[in-house]
């Protein structure tokens, strides 16, 4: 027990402290307020208190857990809406009203509520971390996989189906020393450090979200890391919710830290409405919320991106593919900067701490694919991380930092917000350093041509962004037939392929065939263009013909009558067959 001897904001000192340990959790003060020991000198202990600190002076109590920051990792995450440090806010709320009251201490899952527990392993079977001991339907949609916890190993000396809280032993376990060793379904694990896994795989499927700017042009891995850095208004939202939606992704964990209270209101009313496009449930029955509210001091913001991908690692573990989204890191970052000024560090760039990269880093690497303990499963947590640089302007240190370690950017631009180009991603700053890798799975899932269209195509909105920059400076006229066919075709591309309503029932989501398809006739019909107008068909003319509308419409397709592509394709050659014909006779 030891003493505070400062308070700077939601910082405080406290001396007496010889026998704690970095990162191990406090209890400061009467009110027992939860705090995380980030620095320790001698017998002093800096800590961040993740609440609100006013009225906490000099001399007051501080207590060791002797336990490093943890979660829960049981039945009841799924659905669950927790703050940065997996306090419920729905049991916060019932305490202590709309204001979280201080030093509530609520545990993170429900310890009172049975599951029905369906053992996998039965009596006698050699079982060691990681193993599948036996499952419980969380909801309709997710069946949570009870693992042998990390560092057990031996003999089932018991094991029974039946109802279980969480703390309830389930199974008994006997190791080398005969030794037993009781298991329930609760596991605990210190959020700051990355749970183990067999190996890590390199990433060679892509996890595709039905947004063809994404899947076709800036694809991310099962397991990849992406950033998306959007000024507001800039679709940011929208972007996440699709991706929750309809990325083939598992589990979704959500991180909001938001700022103003009303973005984080935004997402605690967003998020739950949403509907499973899968399973015609509510998303929220694979989702894991992480919510910052304002009530809570910066520090709590800290902690809650570790929570968030604790608890997807242990979805992985199970081999599940899960999606962490993280909004904002830039509000994390500024929590970091704000205790680093507190610590009086010596500050980096713009007043962030100089372990910010590594920090961001961090938490990036607890993305991956990999082969996970016990067995031969696979799982994965692909990171998505939103930036929100201010004013929009991407070289400050959190976008940079970000930019050095992630592989695929998205750029939402307001200009394209602002011109109702939704998705605002701009295909001319973004990218994905995952192409490459994913190529061989392109070819095998979908066509062996497809990255040869995809490279034509990003070619050719490269060559109008050229092409643009003339026209503004000597006009329209001054370009070739075959200068404006490509003009032309690039329009399309933008307008029918990149474009993508979010909010229409089937253009929302398009598989990867649909993209294909359609990506293949924007295509061709640009190509065809070229070879008419080489023929003498006049540019005009190759633009009026009808099938051109039908193929903008072709967004429009559903996924089951996707052969309707084709018949446009065929449609397409008798058009420019009939129009050549034409010119010839001329
Ligand atoms: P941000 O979160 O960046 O402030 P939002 O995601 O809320 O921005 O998007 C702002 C508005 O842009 C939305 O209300 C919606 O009308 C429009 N929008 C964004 N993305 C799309 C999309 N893919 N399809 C249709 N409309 C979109």
């Amino acid at each position: 027990m030891g003493n505070i001897i400062k308070v700077s904001g939601p910082l405080i000192v406290a001396e007496g402290m010889a026998d704690v340990k970095m990162y191990d959790v406090v209890r400061v003060s009467e009110k027992a307020l939860i705090g995380e020991v980030i620095e320790l000198r001698g017998d002093r202990a800096s800590i961040q208190v993740y609440e609100e600190t006013a009225g906490l002076g000099p001399g007051e109590p501080v207590e060791t857990t002797g336990e490093p920051l943890s979660v829960e990792l049981a039945p009841g995450l799924i659905g669950g809406i927790f703050d940065g440090i997996q306090r419920p806010l729905n049991k916060l709320r019932e305490l202590s009203g709309d204001r979280i009251g201080r030093g509530v201490n609520v545990p993170a899952l429900d310890h009172a509520k049975k599951w029905h527990f369906v053992p996998t392993m039965k009596v006698g079977d050699e079982v060691k971390n990681g193993d599948i001991l036996g499952t419980v339907k969380e909801n309709e949609v997710v069946e949570h996989r009870v693992l042998v916890p990390y560092g057990k190993s031996g003999t089932l000396v018991s094991i029974s189906e039946g109802d279980y809280t969480v703390d309830e032993t389930v199974a008994v376990l006997k190791d080398e020393k005969g030794e037993e060793h009781k298991l329930c379904m609760l596991q605990r694990w210190p959020v700051r450090r990355g749970r183990p896994y067999q190996t890590k795989l390199p990433p060679e499927r892509p996890m595709v979200t039905g947004q063809r700017v994404i899947d076709t042009f800036f694809p991310i891995a099962r397991g990849g890391v992406a950033a998306v850095p959007g000024p507001f208004g800039s679709g940011k939202t929208v972007v996440q919710h699709q991706l929750a939606k309809w990325a083939d992704a598992d589990i979704i964990v959500y991180v909001g830290c938001g700022e103003r209270g009303n973005e984080m209101t935004d997402v605690l009313n967003e998020f739950p409405e949403l509907i499973d496009p899968k399973t015609g449930e509510a998303l929220m029955k694979r989702t894991v919320l992480i919510a910052n509210t304002s009530d809570m001091p910066v520090a709590a913001r800290e902690a809650s991106i570790y929570t968030g991908i604790t608890i997807a690692e242990y979805f992985r573990d199970m081999g599940y593919h899960v999606a962490i989204m993280a909004d904002s890191t830039s509000r994390w970052a500024e929590a970091l900067r704000e205790m680093s000024g507190r610590l009086e560090e010596m500050p980096g760039e713009e007043g962030y701490p100089a372990y910010l990269s590594s920090r961001l880093a961090e938490f990036y690497e607890r993305a991956g694919i990999c082969k996970v303990l016990g067995g031969a499963r696979e799982g994965s947590v692909t990171a998505i991380g939103a930036v929100s640089p201010p004013g929009g302007d991407i070289s400050e240190p959190v976008s940079q930092a970000t930019l050095r370690i992630v592989k695929v950017f998205w750029g939402l631009s307001s200009q394209l917000a602002y011109r109702r180009h939704f998705p605002a991603i701009d295909w001319l700053t973004s990218y994905s350093l995952y192409t490459d890798r994913l190529q061989a799975w392109y070819d095998r899932k979908v066509s062996p041509d497809f990255a040869i269209c995809r490279d034509a195509a990003m070619r050719m909105l490269q060559e109008e962004a050229e092409l643009d920059e003339i026209v503004r400076l000597v006009g329209v006229d001054a370009l070739s037939s075959q200068d404006r066919m490509t003009m032309e075709s690039a329009k399309s591309l933008r307008e029918d392929y990149l474009h993508q309503n979010a909010f229409h029932e089937i253009d929302t989501y398009a598989s990867m065939q649909k993209q294909y398809g359609m990506l293949k006739l924007l295509l061709d019909f640009h190509k065809a263009g070229l070879v008419a107008l080489s023929k003498g068909a006049s540019l005009n003319d190759i633009l009026r013909l009808p099938i051109r509308e039908a193929i903008g419409r072709s967004k429009y397709i559903t996924e089951s009558e996707l052969s309707k592509i084709e018949e446009l394709s065929a449609e397409m050659n008798r058009q420019f067959a009939a129009l050549t014909e034409q010119g010839g006779a001329d």
